[in-house]
């Protein structure tokens, strides 16, 4: 029956119907999930037994007709730096490999309430640094198009299982852009949410100031399903937003008045090194709306070119002050005696070269007589580029961009030159120093320089605050007229 390609609305009539337990449907993506992972090496922990357990309430649940959502019974998976209570969570961090947390984060607790059944932890840079996965103590994942290459980061090992059609949807992070360019490097819909949409109570803290939480899913229609039942108001964090949220799923059945609709192109995000095809999809996405009847109008968001300069004095400051928590006192893995030299060699020994670097970089950028020179002007700066937002949408509803100025790249091809790295992030840092959400979708899918390999192409339509449930239906629109569900990439699990 094709289980795996269903959407969470198919299969939930299924387990509704009772054509299927969701034991079986969750005993089904688990093998699934164990195939994978050998050849992918997606997940930190499959959770085999806990997940048969919430399967066999779920079933309770369906049974009894009482407490049944949408999710009941839908398996899932979680990127591994939210906190699950009684479960190992590493942060993709060798410091972290013994860390079994006794809380759960506020919006997994969310979708368990909701009965889903969460069927492992996937593999991610360490403490969600990164973007290709390279830097995870547990070794790379890899993209389900072609293993060769990375599937994008840091929440690569949620992209690659979602595109693999294990599991239904996967929860990921954004702090730079961790959920938006892995979607757009394995072909799958993320969405990042306006800062504050979502309670980041249970995540572990990266850039404080910038990090959500958020979906990857194989359609706008999942994702908008998993999004109501994920986010709100949370008195556990106190950054969350009192906003109501809106019934998302149910508002993409409304149709758009495209002839209301102006669509702005960034001239920023069109710069030299961009590659060709990515180019040319995002222009291809645009013409499609301008068919549907918006207006295409180019802009200018002028301080992006200090965007990633300003996020790589930032993040690393609230990183740097974030990972002191890791003493290898209170949890984590322990070496040395002592207190001084238990912080020292614990941390020598288990954290990742790319989390040291990290954490010297903010260190550096935060210390007398370097804060004002850093730190505080990045932080002016930001408010330009928040500003300079602010001003594109009173022109213009949105604007659509590239997600990465590069296709999904081989494993080790920039692994070793940092700042190479870091220049991936420079179409997704924005939306998180501005607070704004963003969503990515698959516009293309073409070949690889060799002409062989289909490669995913993704694009990004990015909002004013809290305009979710507009970028949503945007892609939605789109989705909805293109096959995008016969492009899966085939994989024999
Ligand atoms: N790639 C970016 C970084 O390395 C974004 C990471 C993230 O969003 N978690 O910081």
């Amino acid at each position: 029956m094709n289980l795996e390609k269903l959407s969470i609305k198919e299969v939930h009539e299924k387990l509704i119907a009772g054509e299927i337990s969701a034991v079986e449907l969750c005993k089904f993506h688990l093998e699934r999930a164990e195939k994978f992972n050998k050849t992918h090496n997606a997940f930190t922990t499959i959770t085999n037994e806990f997940a048969v357990k919430q399967a066999e309430e779920a079933d309770k649940r369906i049974k009894s007709g009482k407490n049944i959502t949408i999710l009941t019974g839908i398996p899932f998976s979680v990127k591994d730096v939210f906190s699950t209570k009684g479960i190992r969570t590493t942060a993709g961090s060798k410091a972290l490999d013994n860390y079994i947390p006794v809380y759960t984060a506020t919006v997994i607790q969310k979708l368990f309430d909701a009965g889903a059944v969460m069927i492992g932890k996937t593999n991610c840079d360490p403490f969600a640094f990164g973007a290709s996965n390279e830097n995870s103590g547990y070794g790379p994942v890899r993209n389900p198009w072609d293993r060769k290459r990375v599937p994008g980061g840091s929440s690569g090992g949620s992209a690659a299982v979602v595109a693999a059609r294990v599991g239904y949807y996967s929860i990921g992070s954004d702090t730079g852009g961790s959920i938006r360019q892995p979607a757009a490097f394995c072909g799958v819909s993320g969405l990042k949410v306006t800062y504050g949409r979502n309670s980041r109570y249970g995540l572990f803290a990266m850039g404080s100031s910038l990090d959500t939480p958020g979906v990857l899913a194989k359609s706008m229609e999942d994702t908008a399903i998993v999004e109501s039942i994920m986010s709100g108001n949370d008195e556990k964090d106190s950054t969350s937003s009192q906003r109501s949220t809106p019934d998302y799923f149910k508002e993409l059945s409304k149709k758009v008045d495209f002839s209301k609709i102006k669509i702005g192109l960034p001239k920023e995000y069109f710069i030299e090194g961009l590659d060709k095809n990515i180019e040319k999809a995002t222009i291809e996405t645009a013409e499609f709306f301008r068919s549907l009847g918006a207006e295409i109008r180019k802009v200018s968001l002028p301080y992006t070119k200090y965007a990633l300069a300003v996020y790589y004095i930032i993040v690393p400051s609230e990183i740097s002050s974030n990972m002191a928590r890791y003493d290898s006192l209170r949890f984590g893995m322990e070496k040395g005696e002592g207190y001084a030299e238990r912080l020292l060699e614990s941390r020598m020994e288990f954290f990742e070269p790319e989390v040291k670097r990290r954490i010297m970089l903010g260190t550096y950028t935060l210390s007398a007589g370097y804060y004002d020179a850093y730190y505080k002007k990045a932080m002016k700066v930001r408010t330009l580029v928040r500003k300079d937002f602010e001003k594109v949408f009173s022109e213009v509803d949105v604007v659509l961009t590239p997600v990465s100025p590069t296709l999904p790249f081989e494993i080790g091809e920039k692994a070793d030159d940092p700042l190479a790295m870091y220049l991936a992030d420079v179409f997704t840092v924005t939306a998180n120093i501005a607070g704004i959400p963003g969503v990515s979708f698959p516009a293309a899918h073409i070949k690889d320089e060799e002409g062989k390999k289909h490669l995913p192409v993704g694009v990004q339509i990015l909002g004013p605050q809290f305009s979710e449930e507009l970028i949503l239906k945007l892609a939605h629109s789109y989705q909805g007229k293109t096959d995008w569900h016969e492009k899966m990439p085939e994989l024999d699990l």
